[in-house]
């Protein structure tokens, strides 16, 4: 693998993944582009205890272009990634956390603000317009999984980074703005609430590690949709969404940098035959979320385990489920779907499709 760094026309950081190590990225961004957007504002709400990012400047980003305008495609005027490329990595133009200036008063009190210190990237998983991470073979997602390792571990080293996520978006239903193959990673400037709640949980829990227990029970059940020696895919007992799938290494690791190189070349061929059972379900290609939940660079870092969400929120071929005033409000789910069910689904789902 071949990894080379350049910079784009405002400044923003370019990676390339190569699988050949003779492959030449040299090719300049010619582009004109105004200067990158201020910092944004993270904003402390007092009742939930949380922080929100206030980006405005998100507002103008690029929305569904035109296929020929397509800024993940390679090598022409509009693009973002000026050489051809096996996978790209590049600082989001319109991130929503960056190290930019941002001169923010701090009020304090019950209403403290400071700059959304962190950084966001795009990475592209493929530079085939058409594909799907589904279609990718197993060394496309094998390089991809490096790309992920090789960012995480550098964005957990960034001064005031807590948390590194990364993840997919899929399909207009989610409110993807880019239809080529691409996925995101944020690095965040505090461990977000969901890691935090569930690392608190594992803290409290009895007995061994609580993602070790709950994936050794999951293996033994009849939730299991794939598995093979490195990998267990399951929908959990009480899953949130109409289909939504855990991907567990057996081996307790922390993060993506810390899989050997077996389990990286076993996730491929398990997740994609996921993924190509999920599209099959209704014979419509599914909007879903795909998250890395990897351990904080700090915060109980030595609890986590690392595993991969999975959900789709369609929950029929001509039904959504929406997250509406239960959810939303509340934050108090209802799925229509029994897990099981879903998960006899998922296995009977004909992968060949
Ligand atoms: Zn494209």
């Amino acid at each position: 693998m071949k990894r080379t760094i350049t910079h784009l026309a405002d400044g923003r950081e370019l990676f390339y993944y190569d699988r050949r190590d003779d492959a030449d990225r040299g090719a300049v961004d010619p582009r004109d582009l105004p200067p990158r957007p201020p910092a944004s504002q993270m904003r402390y709400d007092p009742l939930m205890d949380e922080w929100i990012a206030i980006a405005g400047h998100r507002q103008t980003r690029t929305h569904l272009p035109a296929a020929d305008e397509c800024p993940l495609c390679p090598a022409h005027p509009a693009s973002e990634i000026p050489s051809a490329y096996d996978v790209a990595v590049f600082e989001n133009r319109f991130p929503s956390f960056s190290f930019a200036e941002g001169d923010f008063p701090d009020p304090g009190g019950l209403s403290a603000a400071r700059p959304g210190i962190g950084r966001c990237e795009v990475v592209c998983f493929t530079s085939d317009h058409n594909a799907s991470f589904s279609s990718l073979g197993p060394d496309q997602v094998e390089l991809v999984l490096a790309a992920w390792a090789d960012r995480t571990a550098e964005l957990a080293a960034l001064p005031g980074v807590e948390q590194v996520f990364c993840f997919e978006n899929r399909g207009a239903e989610i409110g993807i703005t880019l239809p080529h193959p691409h996925g995101q990673i944020y690095a965040y400037p505090y461990v977000t609430p969901r890691t935090r709640h569930m690392l608190d949980v594992a803290a409290r829990h009895r007995g061994g590690n609580l993602f070790a227990d709950v994936l050794a029970a999951e293996r033994k059940g009849p939730r299991v949709v794939a598995a093979n020696e490195h990998w267990t895919a399951f929908v959990p007992a009480a899953a949130r969404y109409p289909f939504e799938v855990h991907v567990y290494p057996h081996r307790r690791v922390p993060d993506l940098p810390s899989l050997d190189a077996d389990e990286r070349a076993a996730f491929g061929p398990l997740y994609t035959g996921v993924l190509r059972r999920l599209d099959a379900l209704f014979g419509v290609a599914m909007p879903y979320v795909a998250a890395w939940h990897q351990a904080p660079v700090r915060y109980r870092r030595e609890l986590a385990h690392l595993h991969l969400q999975l959900f789709s929120v369609r929950r029929a071929p001509d039904k959504l489920k929406y997250l509406a005033g239960s959810e939303s409000a509340m934050g108090a789910f209802v799925n229509d779907v029994a897990p099981e069910e879903a998960a006899r689904m998922l296995r009977e789902s004909s992968i060949t499709n």
